[in-house]
Formats: structure tokens, C-alpha cells, sequence
């Protein structure tokens, strides 16, 4: 595809293409196939856009709105029946076939080696024989999952759940029905089905539902329209949001602010709308007082003890080829990592991977040495 071509299929001038090129729509020769990646939305294109060199054309995933506090979210987005959907905690990504071959894409438009193998074990090609033109939305999650790691879910190493489906080159996603009856036809693991509820019960349930899951360590819900009318909304457990910062806090120095702070704010807000007793406002602030500073204590303590401050991360691969190509993606992405010898594992291999806190290790060796913030 040439850059005319390119900008006709986003409805842009040939002149604004060439000033975004390389800045916002970038260009990929790896893995194949070749495309166009949009790092941010253009003429209405969101986000993770992907524009392949044959013309075809998947969409960015749609941002979802959060709810702070759920009831009167509820009224004022759902004001008839809601669905309740669990909304799992791993990586977004879409799966389609492009080229004959099937690819899985992450939130940001790359094609992950790794997600594109699970991909193809576990999705069946007869989908896309059937529907060439089929977008599959779903979430990566498992203990072997080197992004999001959680060992909260019924899943060996890293399972694919459909959340929604599209279709390329639309921005639209087709909504919950139609992607549980698919999954069903196709023996697709799709996300818990939570239950659908009327307004005057909504609140009630979903809350319940949302303590249950935070007690398991689940992330949360995503409230979504029976038909598809609305967009959808999510909302998240306080155990997640702490398991979150405690994550965050352990590499303390290598998190942004913004996920810090947005994290810590629905704690209050939350806790505002349970009114809670004493006794369960108390333990909501040792929970969250306890992942800010004790994973970030540990980290100190290791750092005193001269130890370098790593994530841990593993996954889990059948043939070695993609284990090579995830670390030429990761490096790509940016993440310093090392990689460790592949281990033989079932009937294929073990990587386990070490991600380098670098800005955490570097902060934290100089306040020790006793230097200044
Ligand atoms: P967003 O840009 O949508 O706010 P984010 O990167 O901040 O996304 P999250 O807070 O994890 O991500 O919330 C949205 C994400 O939740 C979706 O992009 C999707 O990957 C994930 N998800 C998990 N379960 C579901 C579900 N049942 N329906 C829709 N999305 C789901
Ligand atoms: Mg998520």
C-alpha cells in the first residue's frame, strides 16, 4: 500500500499522512504481514488501528467508561435492564485472519507472537472459513500470560475469553449476544455471563456480585445493554485496585502517577457509597495502606540487600521460534528483559522472563546511598 492509498482509506490528505508518518501512524515490516499501526486516533480512526497492506482494516478496541460510583452510573446509563459480564484481567487483544494466516493484535496494534500462537491453538479456523471478515475481542489471561499475570482464573497458562466481536473496517463492536451464541457454535471460551437485571435491583445485585469477586481476587464487571444500545461501562473490586498498587508500588518508580493516583481515588468513592461500618472502613484502609507500602518496603529492603529488582514473568510456548520472536517483540516495545534458558515443559517449553525495573533499581540505590529526592 502506497501513502495515497493509505490516506484515502482513513479520509485523509496525502499532505497530513506524510506529517503523521513515522510520528502517529507507524510503519511495521514485523512480523508479517506488513501494515500501518495508529498510536493515536486519526479522522475518527481510534487508536491501535491497524491498516494492512492489503487494504484490510481492523479497528482499535473502543475505550470503556468507568463508573466511580455505581448506582447512580447505573441510573443514569442503564435506567432499564443491564447485563453483567465479569470482566477479566489480562491483555486485550483482537483475532482475526488476514492473508490466510490468523493474527492476534494487542490494544496498541502490534501483532504479539506469543498471542497470535494461543490464538491459533485455541480459536478454530472454521470460524474465519465461514466468516473471512470476522474481528474476535477478547482477553488474554492466565498465570503464563508475560503482560498480566493471574493465577485468579480457571486456566493452565493463558487462555483466550471472547468479550465481543466487529468486523474489519468497522469501528462497531456487535455486542454481547451475538458474541456468546458464537462462542457457543465455535467452542469458544467466552467471559462469565453474570446475570441481567433490572433497574430496581441492579445495585443491589451488582454489588454483591463485585464483593464476591473481589474476595476471589477478580478484577470486576462490565455492565453492558441487552441490546447493544449503550456503551458499555466498567467497574472494578477494591481487592483488584489493590493488587494493582501493590503492583505498582513494588516498582514504585517505574509506575506512572496517573495509575497510582486514579487507583487510590476510587477507594474513596467506593467506600463513600457502601457506607461502610467502622469495622469495614477500617480494613479497607490497612488493605490499601498495606499494598502501598508493603510491597515498596520489600523493594527497599531487596535493594539493601544489593539485589536487583525484577518482574518476574514466564510463558509457556510449543516451539522455540515464538519464544524468539516474543523477545524480539517485547524488545521492541521497549521492555528490558532478560530471557532465560527455555525449560522443557509438557510437550513443549518454559520461558521465564525477567523484566528489568530499571528507573525503580536507579531511584532507589541512590536514596539508599543517602541521596536526595
Ligand atoms: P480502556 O481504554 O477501555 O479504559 P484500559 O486499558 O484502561 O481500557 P481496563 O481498565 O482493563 O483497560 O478496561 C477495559 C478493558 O477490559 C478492555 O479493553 C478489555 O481488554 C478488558 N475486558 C475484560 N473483560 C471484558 C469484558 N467482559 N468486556 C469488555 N472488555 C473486557
Ligand atoms: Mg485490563
Amino acid at each position: 500500500m502506497n501513502n495515497q492509498e493509505l490516506a484515502e482509506k482513513l479520509g485523509v490528505s496525502l499532505e497530513r499522512i506524510e506529517r503523521l508518518l513515522g510520528r502517529v501512524v507507524m510503519r511495521s515490516s514485523w512480523p508479517e504481514p506488513q501494515l500501518f499501526r495508529l498510536d493515536k486516533a486519526v479522522a475518527g480512526a481510534g487508536e491501535g488501528t491497524v491498516i494492512f497492506d492489503n487494504c484490510e482494516v481492523v479497528c482499535g478496541y473502543p475505550k470503556i467508561k468507568r463508573a466511580m460510583m455505581l448506582e447512580p452510573a447505573l441510573k443514569r446509563f442503564f435506567p432499564g435492564t443491564v447485563v453483567a459480564e465479569e470482566k477479566m484481567n489480562g491483555h486485550n487483544v483482537r483475532v482475526f485472519r488476514v492473508d490466510g494466516n490468523v493474527v492476534a493484535l494487542t490494544r496498541g496494534g502490534f501483532i504479539c507472537p506469543y498471542s497470535t500462537e494461543v490464538a491459533r491453538e485455541q480459536v478454530p479456523e472454521e470460524i474465519f472459513d465461514d466468516r473471512p471478515n470476522l474481528v474476535l475481542c477478547g482477553e488474554m489471561v492466565g498465570p503464563d500470560n508475560p503482560y498480566v499475570s493471574k493465577n485468579v482464573y480457571p486456566v493452565e497458562s493463558m487462555d483466550f475469553y471472547l468479550f465481543d466481536v466487529s468486523s474489519k473496517g468497522s469501528r462497531e463492536m456487535m455486542g454481547l449476544r451475538v458474541t456468546h451464541e458464537l462462542a457457543q457454535e465455535y467452542g469458544i471460551k467466552d467471559v462469565p455471563l453474570l446475570g441481567e437485571f433490572d433497574s430496581d435491583e441492579a445495585y443491589r445485585e451488582i454489588t454483591k456480585i463485585i464483593k464476591r469477586l473481589g474476595s476471589f481476587g477478580r478484577e470486576g464487571v462490565i455492565l453492558k445493554d441487552p441490546n447493544n444500545a449503550v456503551r458499555p461501562i466498567k467497574y472494578t473490586s477494591s481487592e483488584s485496585n489493590c493488587a494493582d498498587l501493590a503492583y505498582a508500588f513494588r516498582y514504585y518508580n517505574d509506575y506512572g502517577r496517573d495509575f497510582i493516583f486514579s487507583r487510590v481515588v476510587r477507594e474513596g468513592f467506593q467506600s463513600a457509597e457502601w457506607d461502610e461500618s467502622e469495622e469495614e472502613f477500617k480494613a479497607r484502609c490497612l488493605r490499601l495502606g498495606m499494598s502501598l507500602i508493603g510491597p515498596m518496603k520489600e523493594t527497599v529492603e531487596a535493594k539493601m540487600a544489593d539485589d536487583l529488582i525484577v518482574q518476574k514473568v514466564q510463558i509457556k510456548v510449543k516451539d522455540l521460534k515464538v519464544a524468539k520472536d516474543f523477545e524480539i517483540h517485547f524488545r521492541r516495545l521497549g521492555v528490558r528483559s532478560i530471557f532465560h534458558e527455555p525449560e522443557p515443559c509438557g510437550d513443549g517449553f518454559l520461558v521465564r522472563i525477567s523484566r528489568l525495573a530499571m528507573s525503580t533499581n536507579d531511584k532507589t540505590k541512590s536514596v539508599i546511598d543517602g541521596n536526595t529526592w
